[in-house]
């Protein structure tokens, strides 16, 4: 029914070191594992290496104006020490009610944060805010950190287009529809009701002036009917920034395989996130960078290496035994070449896909 009135709007565009034994069993402690290590290091100097979501904005924010909040899990020194050269930070913003007063607090909440961490950035020697591939390549030949802004959940647009430009003229160059609720634009996968059976009709002029402006399209937290009507509209492939397999653990907020395959078909990636609740049914301590590499296995296996990356969710619920911060990027790398990946298959992983992605996106 909704696909029917989306096609009557025209939208047809078609750690904590948790337990012993097992940080000792994750660390590097034969001579093979220091090989794996070294090559890691090695690949990950040469390769431009992204993770497409974390929540660290916020928390650097915070820590920046003298928060007792904990530590977060990204720094630009743990990405440098980690190899990884870019991320897209994401300012975070909570469901809230939907009408015009709550939606002007939220929109002038995430303009707030954003003017905050882009001033941090700015100030930054260590690193700057990218909106092109030409500054992506030049800030890893001068070592620097590249940082993509973004904003988890369109709940600022309010049901205002106009709003969509602002964000993109603020740098805003991803956004993940909607979070763990329903909003103007679409139904969210942990809502318990079908509200607008996928993408609203306002939700389908935001994914078109999203393609409009280059803006990346993130379907993390959409229902699986938002997923499919986003795909039928968007012009430009979509990113699920942050997601599991359901297929290995089934969570509401993880991809199923026509899923999978539907995303990878429009030439979009799945960046599969390191949360242990979207990994395993295993206990905390017990969930490690192999549990994540089988995800990565999974979607290889079923659409290709050339449709599946990396999105840590760090201090969003992010982080495995091995995989603690963004310091520990590397141990990724050594899981992976132990499951026989090879340079290219890397190379693709880390970032080549994504910048794939980003040379349709970024004018
Ligand atoms: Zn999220």
């Amino acid at each position: 029914m909704k696909n029917n009135a989306c096609k009557m709007y025209s939208c047809i565009l078609g750690a904590v070191l948790l337990n012993f034994s097992i940080s000792v069993s994750y660390s590097q402690n034969s001579t093979a594992d220091s090989v794996f290590m070294k090559r890691a290091e090695e690949i990950q100097d040469k390769i431009i290496t992204f993770d497409t979501h974390n929540d660290s904005a916020l928390k650097m924010n915070n820590q920046n104006s003298g928060s007792a909040m904990p530590r977060s899990q990204v720094s630009f020194g743990m990405m440098e020490e980690g190899g990884l050269d870019g991320a897209f930070f994401a300012i975070y913003v909570k469901q809230g009610n939907r009408g015009d007063d709550s939606t002007k607090i939220a929109e002038r909440y995430a303009n707030g944060q954003l003017g905050k961490f882009r001033q941090y950035v700015d100030g930054s020697p260590e690193a700057s805010v990218v909106t092109s591939i030409r500054e992506i390549i030049k800030n890893k030949k001068e070592g620097r950190i590249s940082v993509v802004l973004a904003l988890e959940n369109g709940y600022p647009f309010g049901k205002d287009i106009n709003e969509v430009e602002k964000f993109y003229r603020l740098g805003v160059r991803a956004v993940t529809l909607c979070h763990n609720s329903n909003n103007d634009i679409c139904d969210s996968s942990l809502d318990t009701v079908a509200e607008h059976h996928g993408l609203s009709e306002f939700g389908c002029k935001v994914v078109k002036e999203m393609n409009r402006l280059g803006m990346i399209i993130d379907l993390s937290h959409a229902s699986t009917e938002t997923l499919f009507d986003v795909l039928n509209v968007s012009a430009l492939p979509v990113i699920a920034s942050h997601s599991g397999v359901y297929n290995i653990k089934n969570h509401p907020r993880n991809l199923k395989d026509h899923e999978i395959k539907a995303i990878a078909a429009k030439g979009g990636l799945i960046q599969v996130a390191t949360g242990r609740f979207f990994l395993s049914e295993k206990p905390k301590e017990e969930v490690t960078v192999k549990d994540l590499a089988d995800h990565i296995d999974y979607v290889k296996n079923l659409v290709g290496i050339e449709h599946v990356g990396l999105g840590t969710d760090f201090d969003g619920g992010g982080g495995v035994v091995g995989l603690e911060n963004a310091s520990k990027m590397k141990n990724l790398t050594v899981e992976l070449l132990k499951r026989g990946y090879t340079y290219r298959e890397l190379e693709l992983f880390w970032g080549g896909n994504l910048l794939r992605l980003l040379k349709i996106h970024f004018k």
